[in-house]
């Protein structure tokens, strides 16, 4: 009898290292394949960056991680985006007895995570409202019980008038890192951190705050925040998907990031403007010049502006090496005089927003490296300088009426607590929930 149960139980071992470790090897060589595109790095001119933005006096490990999985994640994925090895999560589920609760995460779950020098050290995940599953490191090495404690989250909320820079604002009033961070990430659309914050900003962010029984263990993500610049106010709430896909939207539910990048490349200067009624330096004669050439030294990794498909890639006697590509039914961009076409893509390819689709070169009519960048709508060209560009797709319709009824409140409640900081202003006071 003992004979016959061991190979089924070193099939189930098998098959469980399949299920839990096979898509971390996916993930890994996936990893790894974009890690390589993406060393084509930008040659040129240093982007402005948020001074102060990532203090290297903030511990990023040692502290609590908060996840909230979506869809496709795994214990791998988990651990691959959290830095943690494959071997690691061998350790954890060999032996251990609660290892197929392990490979049936479900999109929208909220797991804890604590890492220490790279290794895991505790894993809580929730399994029903009040039992959760939580894996811990001793001296003999991983150990795994169910626990009948539960964790909440509650909304806490916090404001501030920005004195100095945001980050001294900040520091002075204990607020965490990963809030600021967090709140110039999902406005940087619409306000430039490193040039635009003024002394007297205000902000007012409502967040997710995680408790295990009544120990506060850690800072969630932003829920609604609320950014007056300069006395012009934005605001945004949280919104997670019937996918478990997050995303912040204005209060009317527009998304706030756009689906556009100003220019595909970084440049140094633009050459040539755009202007119906120019004269053209080769032709010698007035021709329309329908986009902006942005100036940058050959070989620049130049990038779609959008995500779409590829309509026209070849070689055009004015334009040189052209790339157009079709967004959707109104949007189209144009790439020209490339030294070369990246790698891999025809006509039929689609291709996402940032992805470097060819090099700064001047192969047609050209009088130096630049890229010609064109932008259409409903086929007219637009100055790509100016034009207003869309936003990524709003709260689904269908989840429309339950995001309102939740933004109406958490808009009240930024307002409520921003009126209270305004009484508070001369104390310098941060207000907590
Ligand atoms: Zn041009």
């Amino acid at each position: 009898m003992q004979d016959n149960q061991r190979p089924s139980k070193i099939l189930a071992l098998i098959a469980l290292l399949v299920a839990v470790v096979l898509p971390f090897l996916l993930v890994n060589t996936f990893h790894h394949k974009n890690r390589t595109t993406s060393t084509d790095k930008p040659l040129l001119l240093p982007k402005p960056t948020l001074i102060k933005a990532h203090p290297t006096n903030e511990p990023r490990h040692n502290e609590w991680q908060i996840i909230h999985t979506k869809e496709g994640d795994s214990l791998a994925t988990i651990f691959k985006k959290n830095g943690l090895s494959a071997e690691n999560l061998i350790q954890i589920i060999e032996k251990n007895p609660h290892a197929s609760l392990l490979s049936k995460l479900r999109p929208g779950q909220t797991l804890q995570l604590l890492i220490k020098d790279s290794h895991l050290e505790k894993l809580i995940v929730p399994l029903t409202a009040t039992q959760s599953l939580e894996i811990y490191h001793d001296k003999d090495g991983y150990k795994s019980t169910i626990h009948s404690r539960k964790m909440s989250s509650h909304n806490h909320y916090l404001t501030a008038t920005v004195k100095g820079s945001l980050y001294a604002t900040a520091k002075r009033s204990n607020i965490p890192y990963k809030l600021i961070r967090e709140m110039t990430s999902l406005f940087s659309w619409d306000i430039d951190f490193s040039k635009d914050v003024r002394e007297g900003d205000q902000f007012t962010i409502i967040y997710k705050a995680f408790y295990i029984e009544d120990k506060l263990v850690g800072t969630g993500d932003i829920v609604a925040v609320s950014y007056t610049n300069r006395s012009k106010k934005y605001q945004a709430i949280r919104h997670t998907s019937a996918n478990g896909e997050s995303n912040y939207y204005t209060a009317d539910g527009k998304s706030l990031k756009k689906a556009f990048a100003r220019y595909p490349i970084n440049f140094s200067h633009i050459s040539s403007t755009f202007s119906l009624t120019r004269y053209h330096p080769i032709l010698k004669k007035k021709r329309p010049h329908k986009g902006v050439d942005l100036a940058a030294p050959l070989g620049t990794p130049i990038k779609a502006t959008g995500s779409g498909r590829i309509v026209v890639i070849e070689r055009h006697s004015g334009y040189g090496n052209v790339i157009k590509i079709k967004h959707n039914r109104s949007y189209i961009t144009v790439y020209a005089h490339m030294l070369r076409f990246q790698k891999g893509l025809s006509k039929g390819s689609y291709v996402k927003k940032g992805q470097v689709i060819g090099y700064v070169g001047q192969t047609g009519l050209a009088t130096g490296p630049h890229c010609h960048y064109e932008f259409h709508i409903n086929r007219q060209p637009k100055n790509p300088t100016l034009v207003a560009l869309p936003r990524t797709a709003p709260v689904p319709s269908k989840e429309l009426a339950s995001f309102q009824a939740k933004s109406s409140t958490l808009l009240a409640q930024l307002n409520l607590y921003e009126d209270a900081n305004i009484i508070d202003k001369h104390s310098n006071k941060t207000l907590f929930g």
